[in-house]
């Protein structure tokens, strides 16, 4: 395996972002969600909403709506399509598994991120981890707001 991506893979990597970024996947809202989780990330300016809709301790599903960079969208897109109908758990190893992967640059890429594979590149440049990031923390609050008893939640990176 080669250090770093091939200009091939890059290039790959760039259109899927960009497609997640002008069609973003589970956008719109659920007006039956257990809870809404707020995120805004002030270097950049993102933000993102997400209603999320559990049954039991599965993301039975969600719906997320935001603005900002294409690395924040695009991440909540690709996001959205990995974890809706998956368990807490799952989803809490796989947040996991993405911040590894954005913070220790050089690390084996895990096999079952999907699309967010795409955002990889991104552990080179410290300002827009939390870019990349906002949605996963935007979510594991919405987890811990459920636990709490539902409702809303509202988060700003530090
Ligand atoms: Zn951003």
């Amino acid at each position: 395996m080669p250090a770093r991506p091939e200009p091939l893979l890059d290039e790959l990597y760039r259109e899927l972002i960009l497609d997640h970024y002008k069609n973003p996947r589970h956008r719109g809202s659920l007006p039956a969600a257990d809870v809404t989780a707020e995120g805004y990330n002030p270097v950049c300016g993102d933000e993102v909403t997400m209603q999320l809709d559990f049954d039991g301790d599965r993301l039975a599903d969600l719906a997320i709506v935001g603005r900002g960079c294409s690395i924040s969208q695009a991440s909540g897109s690709m996001m959205s399509e990995l974890v809706a109908g998956k368990s807490i758990g799952e989803i809490r190893r796989l947040s996991d598994e993405f911040k590894q992967m954005l913070t220790d640059d050089g690390a084996p890429v895990p096999k079952d991120l999907g699309d967010l594979e795409a955002l990889q590149g991104v552990a080179k440049f410290a300002v827009r981890v939390k870019c990349a990031t906002l949605a996963w923390h935007t979510l594991e609050d919405g987890i811990q707001q459920l636990e709490r008893g539902g409702g809303s939640v509202a988060r700003e990176e530090a």
